[in-house]
């Protein structure tokens, strides 16, 4: 675990989820008021706590601890994370909101989907009912001293998904709608599992990119300041994966073939290559489950309409 300042009052904690660094963050706004955005699995809350007590934040102090979606790697973590911060209200997507106060049908899907990655993620706790504050696009969360954190819905990835705005530092928390940032390579690479919405994940982009951000603070991983051209680039990397998807499709090719060309015609997957196939998570989540949800939706939908 480790603690980085990204901002005058933000700052990051890598939560080291199986001993991967670098991977999963957590962030910790302070205003009057603190808030983590992004708890990280279960199996990482330890860290996060080690975190707040490296920051001097006593666990009474948090007033909100908000997750961009219920995945295990950005709420999974809830549960368990609330019983240590008394006074914390847990913030998510109305969608997620169940899930999260019962998520034994999230975790038989977890492993389903996953398979050994949600074993490094572990089992998610439930949440309180009464500490759960379902959230919708544009609810605001004001923190004092003029940090206040505006909710963007950014569905697409998952349909329970919602990004944080931080008007002060021009900060957008975008979760997994903007794809996976390897910081210590500089490249973007999506994460696009089924049932994955193409058309409407380059809408909550854009959505994103018309707030003008300076930065944005990966929930993988950490800080980029090029806010606008990394979400472009972005839109056009998912582009380009559809397109070669289409063609593939057209020729009466199968995900493996496909995902092949997609290979040879993505500049920043080739880059990432090494990175992708060393990594305990990534080598089994961007070939397989993201390049398969791009397939699924281009053969479900129009691809006309991205
Ligand atoms: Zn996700």
């Amino acid at each position: 675990m480790h603690v980085t300042k990204v901002a005058d009052h933000i700052y990051l904690v890598d939560v080291e989820a199986g001993g991967i660094k670098n991977f999963i963050a957590s962030y910790v706004l302070k205003g009057e008021k603190t808030a983590i955005i992004e708890t990280g699995p279960t199996s990482s809350t330890s860290n996060l706590l080690l975190g707040l007590k490296k920051l001097g934040i006593a666990s009474e102090d948090v007033a909100y601890v908000a997750v961009s979606h219920i995945h295990l790697d950005h709420g999974g973590g809830a549960g368990s994370l609330i019983k240590h911060l008394p006074k914390a209200k847990i913030i998510v997507h109305q969608r997620g909101a169940p899930h999260l106060a019962n998520p034994e049908k999230l975790w038989e899907q977890s492993k389903m989907v996953l398979g050994s990655i949600a074993d490094i993620y572990g089992k998610p706790e439930p949440v309180p009912i009464e500490k759960i504050v379902a959230t919708s696009d544009g609810d605001e969360i004001d923190l004092g001293e003029g940090v206040v954190l505006r909710i963007i819905e950014t569905t697409g990835h998952a349909s329970h998904h919602q990004s944080y705005y931080e008007a002060s530092g021009k900060a957008v928390f975008p979760g997994d709608a903007a794809g996976i940032y390897l910081s210590e390579i500089g490249v973007v690479v999506p994460t696009t599992p089924l049932p994955f919405r193409m058309d409407i994940a380059l809408a909550s982009i854009e959505k994103l990119k018309q707030i003008e951000p300076k930065l944005l603070l990966y929930s993988h991983f950490g800080k980029a300041d090029d806010a606008e051209a990394k979400l472009q680039a972005y839109a056009d990397q998912l582009r380009l994966w559809a397109q070669i998807a289409y063609e593939g499709i057209k020729e009466g090719q199968r995900l493996e073939a496909i995902s092949k060309r997609i290979v040879d015609a993505d500049e920043s997957i080739q880059k990432a290559l090494k990175y992708i196939e060393a990594h305990a998570i990534l080598s089994k989540t961007v070939f397989d489950q993201s390049m398969y949800g791009v397939v699924d939706f281009v053969e479900k939908f129009d691809i006309a309409s991205v």
